[in-house]
C-alpha cells in the first residue's frame, strides 16, 4: 500500500518508540486506539509498517485513522523527543497532528 509520509519526520520504529501519542489524553479514551495498541508488537514487526496500525507519530504519517479521539484535550507533542529533534516548533502545524495532519 502506498503511504504518504512527511518529508520532515521519518516513519521509523525508533521515532515510533519516542512518540508520546500513546500517553496523550486526546487518545486515552479511544477504543479504536486501544485496539491498535493491543496489537502494537505485531504492527512494529512489519517492514514497512502500516500507518493505520500505529496510533501515533502523526507528525510523520498525518491525521489519525481513528475517529473517536478527543481533540479538546491538550496535545503533548511539545514534550516529545521527536518534536525537538526535528525542530517541529518551527513547522506547521506545530502540534495536534492527529487532527490537523503531518508536519510540513
Ligand atoms: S511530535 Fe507528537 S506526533 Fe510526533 S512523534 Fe512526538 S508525540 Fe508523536
Ligand atoms: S499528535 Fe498531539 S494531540 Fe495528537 S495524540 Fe499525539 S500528542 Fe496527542
Amino acid at each position: 500500500m502506498n503511504q504518504t509520509i512527511s518529508a520532515k519526520v521519518p516513519f521509523s520504529t525508533a521515532n515510533v518508540g519516542k512518540c508520546m501519542c500513546p500517553k496523550c489524553s486526546v487518545q486515552s479514551k479511544s477504543k479504536c486506539v486501544g485496539g491498535k495498541l493491543a496489537k502494537i508488537k505485531e504492527a512494529l514487526a512489519k517492514s514497512p509498517m502500516n500507518r493505520e496500525e500505529i496510533p501515533g507519530i502523526y507528525c510523520s504519517t498525518g491525521m489519525a485513522t481513528c475517529s473517536d479521539i478527543d481533540a479538546k484535550q491538550p496535545c503533548i507533542c511539545g514534550s516529545c523527543a521527536v518534536f525537538s529533534e526535528y525542530n517541529l516548533g518551527t513547522a506547521k502545524p506545530a502540534g495536534y497532528y492527529c487532527r490537523d495532519g503531518m508536519a510540513k
